[in-house]
């Protein structure tokens, strides 16, 4: 009992150092160091907009709620310039170590790939911002494209080729989850023999069987996020402190104990 700060990072270290399928599981607290808010943190985006006005039969059905949606995505602009911070980078370097399975993230804010890991070894179940797809004709359009023709003043932008209704590549409330994504997530996680949480409130299903797999099927659990989570109790190590700065002094450690 009460290891101090410093024992919890050294036990984080070896037990990164002795597993041989490590999954990280990350949510927007992974991204806050990036400057994107998260959403339930005081300050996150649920205090500032209703979460009911967001959801996929409402953008579907509701030619004003597709405007509003066009309207907030407009404010929080494409995410070119926000840049991984210390924990992306550091998820990066533990596969560079070869100490990486994958990457299973609720964000859409494509982080992991720019902070140095693979493409194919991250697993994004709500989507991905990259992109804006046309949802009759499957039509996709990077961004950046589309939002352009929103500042120029296209107040819901429509597919060029069938001018279906256009929606970015994230899943909203309400819509179904990819499903060779969310397979393969499952999968990975029952397959890991160490599971990494950072920066999720663990609330969001099913993002959130996914440590609950893992710790079915015999994984150490570790959890770094400020806030608490329900499954607190069962973790091997729970490190309440910032992502970025716990997660640069864990690869300090672990380099050290590669050497
Ligand atoms: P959440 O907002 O429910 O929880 C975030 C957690 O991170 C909180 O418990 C908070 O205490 C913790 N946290 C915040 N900053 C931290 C830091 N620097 N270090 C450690 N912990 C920190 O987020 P969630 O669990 O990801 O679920 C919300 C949903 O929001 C997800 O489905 C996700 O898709 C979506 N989302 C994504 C982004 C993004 O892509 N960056 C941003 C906001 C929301």
């Amino acid at each position: 009992m009460g290891m101090t700060p410093d024992e919890l990072i050294e036990e984080v270290a070896e037990s990164i150092v002795s597993a041989k399928r490590i999954v990280v599981f990350t949510g927007a607290g992974v991204s806050t160091e990036s400057g994107i808010p998260d959403f339930r943190s005081p300050g996150g985006i649920w205090t500032r907009f209703s979460p009911e006005d967001f959801t996929y039969q409402k953008f579907l059905t509701d030619p004003e709620a597709r405007r509003r949606s066009w309207q907030m995505l407009k404010m929080f602009g494409t995410m070119k310039e926000v840049k991984p911070n210390a924990a992306h980078y550091a998820i990066g370097e533990l596969d560079r170590l070869g100490k990486l399975d994958c990457v299973i993230t609720q964000n859409v804010d494509g982080l992991h790939q720019r902070g140095g890991v693979p493409e194919e070894k991250v697993i994004e179940l709500h989507g991905t911002f990259k992109w804006v797809k046309c949802l009759s004709c499957g039509r996709r359009y990077p961004i950046e494209e589309i939002m352009e023709r929103v500042e120029a003043g296209e107040e819901v932008p429509d597919c060029e080729e069938c001018h279906g209704m256009l929606k970015t590549a994230t899943i909203a409330f309400g819509e179904p989850m990819p499903v060779s994504e969310t397979k393969e997530a499952e999968r990975r996680s029952r397959n890991s023999d160490l599971f990494i949480v950072i920066g999720s409130s663990l609330v969001v299903y099913p993002a959130a069987y996914m440590p609950i797999y893992a710790l079915e099927s015999g994984a150490k659990l570790v959890i770094i996020n400020k806030g608490p989570t329900p499954i607190d109790r069962y973790a091997h190590v729970r490190i309440y402190e910032k992502a970025g700065e716990v997660m640069s002094r864990v690869l300090e450690r672990v380099k050290k104990r590669l050497n």
